[in-house]
């Protein structure tokens, strides 16, 4: 039976921790105050809590300079299985190999007898999840403006044999000029052979593709990042993900039998929404590439802004 990882959490905050619970063997003790890179005798100031995730936890930190940086966290006590290591030495190879505007820029990684550390780019204006909560949905120009960018990245990702495997709203990050950065590299898969195929079930259920869960045989390879993306689209113009109910058991019949809906009520161009439809393609051989969807009417037809103000946080800008 499919196991993905628990439906994406509603509430990611960007505030402190809840106070340590004595005796909870669930809550890590705090990484030290300064951490310190031995090797290359760097030091790194603890100054906040960014968020926490399924095994990391992740700071904010100063270097020597004063530049601020985010710092995953992950106890070594976590890593005690050859499998949890596995994992964290894929995510840590993967995401180094990478460098792309859009996505989070790998710094370094250390470590020292309790943890390992991973420094990071650090995306102050939180994740594209956030912002919905916020907004609620997204003008279409506006869902443009990052589907561009997202779309660049994962394009890059997979001319680098990377596939990301769990794209979805709250592992898009945004920087201080509300650019599109892809973080979360804990479910990416390299495809070391042409051809190869992933069979592992893993994403996460709202954002999961069809054949991740039902041709297990066959396995899936880079389309499932092409669907991902579509329901990213989907739910930044309407505002929900579109195979959405609270039986996660639900969401995959919906997500077998392509069963979702316009809301009637919200308006969305016909362009906007073939697009959705064309992404949301069942067999992941009658995809379209994602040069195909560059080349679509809804983007290639529509305004793409240069750039996206901060007042978008609150409210939609104008772009006419
Ligand atoms: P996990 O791999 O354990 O799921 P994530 O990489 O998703 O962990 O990070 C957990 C949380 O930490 C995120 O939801 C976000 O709030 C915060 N976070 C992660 N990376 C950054 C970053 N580069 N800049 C700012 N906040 C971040």
């Amino acid at each position: 039976a499919p196991s993905p990882k628990p439906q994406e959490k509603v509430k990611q905050t960007h505030q402190d921790p809840p106070l340590p619970r004595q005796n909870s063997k669930t809550t890590p003790p705090s990484p030290p105050k300064i951490i310190t890179d031995k090797n290359r005798l760097l030091e790194f100031h603890r100054v906040g809590f960014l968020g926490e995730g399924g095994f990391a936890r992740v700071y904010e930190v100063k270097d020597v300079r004063g530049t601020r940086l985010a710092c995953k966290v992950v106890t070594k006590s976590s890593l005690k299985t050859k499998k949890a290591k596995t994992k964290l030495y894929a995510e840590i190879k993967i995401h180094r190999s990478l460098s792309h505007p859009n996505i989070v820029r790998f710094q370094d990684c250390f470590e020292d007898d309790s943890n390992v550390y991973m420094t990071l780019e650090l995306c102050h204006s939180g994740s594209l999840m956030d912002m919905l909560r916020r907004r609620r949905r997204f003008s279409e120009c506006e869902a443009r403006f990052f589907i561009v960018q997202l779309i660049g990245a994962c394009h890059y990702m997979h001319t680098h044999q990377v596939i990301h495997r769990d794209l979805k709203l709250g592992n898009l990050f945004l920087d201080s000029s509300m650019n599109i950065k892809v973080g979360d590299f804990g479910l990416a898969a390299l495809i070391e052979n042409p051809g190869e195929r992933k069979k592992t079930i893993c994403g996460t259920p709202n954002y999961i593709a069809p054949e991740v869960l039902f041709d297990t045989a066959n396995g899936h390879s880079f389309e499932v990042d092409t669907w991902s993306i579509g329901v990213i689209l989907y739910t930044l113009v309407i505002g929900r993900p579109p195979f959405q109910t609270k039986d996660v058991k639900d969401i995959y019949t919906r997500i077998r039998d392509n069963v979702y809906e316009f809301p009637a009520e919200r308006y969305i161009s016909s362009d906007c929404r073939d697009a959705i439809q064309r992404i949301l393609t069942s067999d992941p051989q009658q995809r379209p590439t994602l040069l195909e969807i560059i080349a679509s009417p809804f983007i290639d037809l529509g305004i793409i802004p240069g750039f996206i103000p901060l007042s978008a946080h609150d409210a939609a800008p104008d772009f006419r």
